[in-house]
């Protein structure tokens, strides 16, 4: 008999090419992947609950005496039976149901039925539920273990996969799975279940295993698998990255010219967070192997600086570097930054971004493919086909959390043209803790900037219902005649820039009526490229006092002197939203303030992601409270989704898992190379192992 992961689902009886179709459909085509297909919930149907004690959304099994039976009319003809177990009532609903089934529902019968209930105490119901009457010879037997229900596809019904996964069960007792993991590998010291003891109880619980447990994800044995699927995508993700380090990379002059002068005509000293970071990434560019390394920092800790820097080294070996962005805006931030810095140093920029015009974007990627543009700024657009590039040494790309791993991957061509691919450098504002990055980023290295430029002061952060603008208005009038500058941010509260962008333009229009000595600018969306660099120059030179934008401004604006900021509808972003926000204030050495602005009644998520907010200043805080409030799904985004697709596992709730994985991990490429391909190819599907979407 073959391997249960090589023995195919057709060779089960019962298995024809149609049903076969449909588990493919789930990714099922071996006995093994049938074994991994684990319930979503479990039911239990062991004992019979009091009608008194159950509650709307349970499933359970319940037991009473017909008191009546009629047909109701209810926008539908339907069949009534009223059951009472002398603990409280139940109305039993059929839509379709024939005369000798209405019939057998008389009053006085004994009843057993399973299903869902639904309604409200005092009026509870079972909409087609499982029934069966009791007899003298009693009901439809109670279940001897927990009753698993499977992801569904369309076509297989639960007690289809039930009994496959009876006889896949069977199977598994004579031909056990290779246990990589194996009881001398730590996970007998965790007291978890070896790999088919796992799987046994999680397709079938007996019937002391706890439903509380199981629903949590806590039992021991979605422990044990949970483990070795966050042990499988960490192979997965190493060996990624120990392919991408196959390639050849160009080995970059550090401290060359430039970067000895940009330096020093720098008109402040870097910290020391800064420099480390950029010592870690000198020792990586220097050689000919592709770095890949996620630079974490909190917003206003100075990553751009240290993105020029290592952008110097590529051209002082005569190669060129390009710095991406998220969005024009930003990106736009960026050319402005690196022009200021390096055009003094006689370094050639380039500006590209999709609504470039055509023939600017001609003399654009001209300029990239014959090298004498030697840094380029732009959005996505820099990546996309037809830019080429002459000899691309370096890609940096700024705030990570936007931009996926299988974008990474094709950073990678861009090299290629001169025959090395390009260092990688992703520069990230959402820090997250180091368990966790290790195990997210494990095809990067990280450095982290942990320090703040000098002189810095926390920014003071207030919640205030909307009802209380009208001080604001007042306290930005006060801020203003200072000589200091504010934010007035409007989100998008409807999905829909049109309503933001007139919320802004009101919210714009009524501030520059109530504060006439101010010069009142708007930013939104929807404005043009040079639109929008013309009012934010203004902001920038001081000319404006007062800035009224939607989020746009959320990543990136560098405007030192701007001290307040006003977020109408705090209440609608998000953690990282509001912390990236707030990071534009702050970035000089005076006091700065941000006024969370809400509409009551605030619901309990939102009131704490407010609380935080006010309560810590620190990007690694808030991100560890953002990842409590969401999960790391969503914090670590399109990752999160790509690669990390886990079954499982869950980043958080296994986080205590993390350390052990790691060091399993360094073990499995050392000690045991075979089990990484299988351990791969049993968790994570084709598509993801090679990286793609
Ligand atoms: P972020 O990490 O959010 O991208 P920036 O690179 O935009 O931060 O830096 C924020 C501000 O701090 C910029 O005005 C930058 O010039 C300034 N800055 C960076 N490093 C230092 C430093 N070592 N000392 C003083 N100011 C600094
Ligand atoms: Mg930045």
């Amino acid at each position: 008999m073959p391997e249960l992961s090589e023995l195919p689902v057709t060779a089960l009886s019962g298995v024809g090419p149609a049903l076969a179709e449909k588990l493919e459909r789930l990714s099922i085509t071996t006995v093994q992947d049938l074994l991994f297909l684990l319930p979503l919930r479990y039911e239990d149907r062991t004992r019979v609950v009091p009608i008194g004690s159950v509650r709307p959304g349970q499933r359970c099994v319940v037991e009473g005496e017909i008191q009546l039976t009629e047909v109701v009319y209810r926008r539908r003809r339907m069949l009534a039976s009223t059951l009472s177990d002398g603990t409280g009532w139940l109305t039993m609903r059929l839509f379709h149901f024939s005369r000798s089934q209405q019939a057998a529902l008389a009053r006085g019968t004994q009843l057993r039925c399973f299903g869902e209930v639904r309604g409200i105490p005092g009026k509870l119901e079972m909409i087609h539920p499982e029934y069966k009457r009791i007899g003298p010879a009693g009901g439809m037997p109670l279940e001897e273990t927990l009753t698993p229900v499977y992801p569904g596809t369309e076509g297989i019904q639960q007690g289809r996969l039930r009994r496959l996964t009876d006889i896949a069960l069977e199977l598994l007792e004579r031909n056990p799975l290779t246990d990589w993991l194996g009881p001398g590998m730590g996970t007998a010291s965790m007291r978890l279940p070896s790999l088919d003891a796992a799987i046994r109880q999680l397709h079938r619980p007996p019937l002391d295993a706890s439903l509380e447990q199981l629903g949590s994800g806590r039992h021991p044995a979605q422990r044990r698998l949970a483990f070795e699927e966050l042990l499988a995508h960490q192979l997965s993700l190493r060996q990624l990255r120990a392919r991408a380090q196959l390639d050849d990379a160009p080995a970059l002059e550090v401290k060359g010219p430039l970067y000895t002068r940009f330096l020093k005509a720098l008109p402040f000293t870097l910290t020391g967070a800064q420099q480390r970071v950029l010592r870690e990434i000198g020792a990586d560019i220097g050689k000919p192997v592709p770095m890949l390394r996620l630079l974490q920092g909190d917003v206003g800790s100075g990553k751009t600086v240290v993105a020029a820097a290592a952008a110097l080294c590529a051209v002082d070996s005569g190669m060129q570097a390009a710095l991406m962005a998220p969005t024009e805006l930003l990106a736009d931030q960026h050319l402005q930054t690196l022009t200021g810095w390096l055009e003094p140093l006689g370094v050639k920029l380039a500006w590209l971004s999709s609504s470039a015009r055509a023939s600017e974007r001609k003399s654009v990627l001209a300029a990239l493919a014959s090298g004498e543009a030697q840094i380029a700024v732009g959005t996505h657009a820099l990546f996309q086909e037809g830019v080429e590039f002459r000899d691309l040494a370096l890609a940096i790309v700024d705030e990570q959390h936007r931009f996926g791993v299988h974008q990474r991957l094709r950073l990678r061509e861009k090299g290629l043209a001169s025959g090395t691919a390009p260092h990688q450098l992703i520069m990230s504002a959402t820090p997250i803790p180091r368990t966790l990055a290790m195990t997210a980023y494990a095809d990067l290295d990280v450095s982290v900037i942990d320090e703040r430029p000098p002189g810095r002061k926390p920014v003071t952060t207030a919640v205030l219902p909307a009802a209380r603008r009208p001080e604001l208005i007042e306290r930005v009038a006060a801020a203003c005649s200072s000589g200091r500058q504010a934010y007035w941010v409007c989100p998008l509260i409807e999905e829909s820039e049109t309503l933001a962008r007139q919320a802004a333009e009101d919210m714009a229009a009524s501030l520059a009526e109530a504060l006439p000595e101010l010069s009142v600018g708007l930013v939104h969306g929807r404005m043009r490229g040079a639109q929008k660099e013309r009012v934010m120059a203004a902001f920038k030179r001081g000319e404006c006092d007062l800035l009224v934008a939607t989020t746009v401004i959320e990543v990136g604006v560098d405007v030192a002197n701007a001290t307040l900021m006003v977020i109408e509808n705090a209440e609608t972003l998000g953690l990282a939203q509001l912390h990236q926000l707030r990071g534009r204030v702050g970035r000089g050495s005076g006091e700065s303030s941000c006024i969370l602005l809400y509409e009551p009644p605030l619901s309990a998520t939102a009131r704490r992601r407010l609380e935080v907010m006010r309560e810590t200043d620190d990007g690694f805080e808030v991100a560890r409270q953002d990842l409590e409030l969401r999960g790391p799904g969503e914090v670590l985004g399109t990752r999160q989704t790509g690669l990390m697709q886990l079954r499982v596992a869950d980043l958080l709730r296994d986080i205590d898992l993390l350390p052990e994985v790691q060091k399993r991990a360094d073990a499995a490429m050392r000690e045991q190379p075979d089990s990484v391909e299988p351990l791969i190819r049993r968790w994570i599907g084709a598509a993801e192992r090679f990286g793609q979407v």
